[in-house]
This record gives C-alpha cells, sequence and structure tokens, in this order.
C-alpha cells in the first residue's frame, strides 16, 4: 500500500534530502519547489489527481513555467502516450521529466510509477529516493525491444525506440521501429 496519498506528502521529505545534497530549495510561486543547480533552475511540481494527464493539459502545464527551467512534473495518475511523443518531437527530453505514480483511482492501492525523459541528475534522484522511502518503486520508460534510452518513436505502432531501434524513412522522414525488429518498416505508406 502506498504510504503516500497526495504529493506535497513528500514536500518535507524532499526538502530534507535535497538540502542534504548541498541544494538550496525554495517553495516557489504556482509550484511545488524551485531548485538551484549552480546556473540551472530544477522546477518540481506535481498534479494530485488519478486521472490520465493527457497532452493539451501537460502542454498548458509545460508552458506555465520559465522555457529554460529543468522541470519535473508528478501526479498521482498517469500520463498518456502522447505525452511522451510530446517530449521527443519537441526536443525537450532533457530539460523535462514527467513522473506518474500510477494509481488509477483514489483507492488503488498499487503503484506503479513510471518516469520518462530527463531522469539522470541529483533532484531527480533525491525525488525518487524519496519515493522509494515510501515504498514507490520507480520504474524508468525505456526501448520497447532492449530497455535503452529513449530518442524516438515509432509512427506507425508508437512503441518508444533507442538509437540502435529507430530507423528513418529516406523518403518521407517518418521514424520508425528498425526492420531487425518489427515490420513497421515495411508497412508504413508514404
Ligand atoms: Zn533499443
Ligand atoms: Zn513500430
Ligand atoms: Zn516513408
Amino acid at each position: 500500500m502506498p504510504t503516500i496519498r497526495r504529493i506535497t506528502d513528500i514536500e518535507r521529505p524532499l526538502v530534507e534530502a535535497l538540502e542534504k545534497r548541498g541544494r538550496s530549495v525554495e517553495k516557489a510561486m504556482g509550484a511545488f519547489l524551485r531548485v538551484s543547480v549552480g546556473e540551472k533552475i530544477y522546477v518540481i511540481d506535481n498534479k494530485d489527481h488519478s486521472g490520465p494527464v493527457m497532452l493539451s493539459n501537460l502542454r498548458g502545464w509545460i508552458d506555465s513555467f520559465d522555457r529554460g527551467d529543468h522541470l519535473i512534473l508528478l501526479t498521482m495518475g498517469f500520463f498518456h502516450p502522447r505525452c511522451y511523443q510530446y517530449l521527443i518531437d519537441e526536443k525537450i527530453l532533457s530539460r523535462i521529466a514527467l513522473i506518474g505514480i500510477g494509481l488509477r483511482d483514489f483507492y488503488d492501492e498499487e503503484a506503479k510509477a513510471t518516469a520518462f525523459g530527463e531522469v539522470e541528475g541529483g533532484v531527480f534522484d533525491a525525488v525518487v529516493s524519496v519515493l522509494g522511502d515510501r515504498g514507490i518503486d520507480v520504474d524508468v520508460v525505456t526501448c520497447k525491444y532492449c530497455g535503452g534510452r529513449v530518442v524516438a518513436y515509432c509512427s506507425s505502432c508508437g512503441a518508444l525506440l533507442c538509437k540502435s531501434h529507430f530507423i528513418q524513412c529516406p523518403l518521407c522522414k517518418a521514424t520508425l521501429c528498425h526492420t531487425d525488429v518489427s515490420d513497421c518498416y515495411y508497412k508504413h505508406e508514404c
């Protein structure tokens, strides 16, 4: 059973974990926490509702912050797969992390947390460790075929793909599953 009901439940332990790592943390206007890491600003924000975050919600959410800020966006629910594709399309995989805790409704006891995007660095690690202390393990979303780092997705089947498992059609420029692992390339039309 998850030991958090709201993401704000982890605010205090998260501040402590970040300060222990030597980070300066402030409670931000309109956001959960702001953390300075050298020149970079990491903004951690949350949505406590358990429904899916759809692409239109995510866009508005991202656009409510400064463009240069790194974002760690948490929801008690989950992110629609289009949200992952959006980070790839917009080339913001190295600036934004999405963490869905995976509760489907308020009474769901089984938290299956997944993370996607910028899943590295001290601030992300602190969030993962604080969730882990509460029995919530965070799985990183990886390439469908090898568990590698995601850089693309298949425009035919939607699979998330690493640099070795996608190819780009020379004609229409679509990214597709590599021919070694799927027939998406042969089946696509252009
Ligand atoms: Zn792969
Ligand atoms: Zn495919
Ligand atoms: Zn094509």
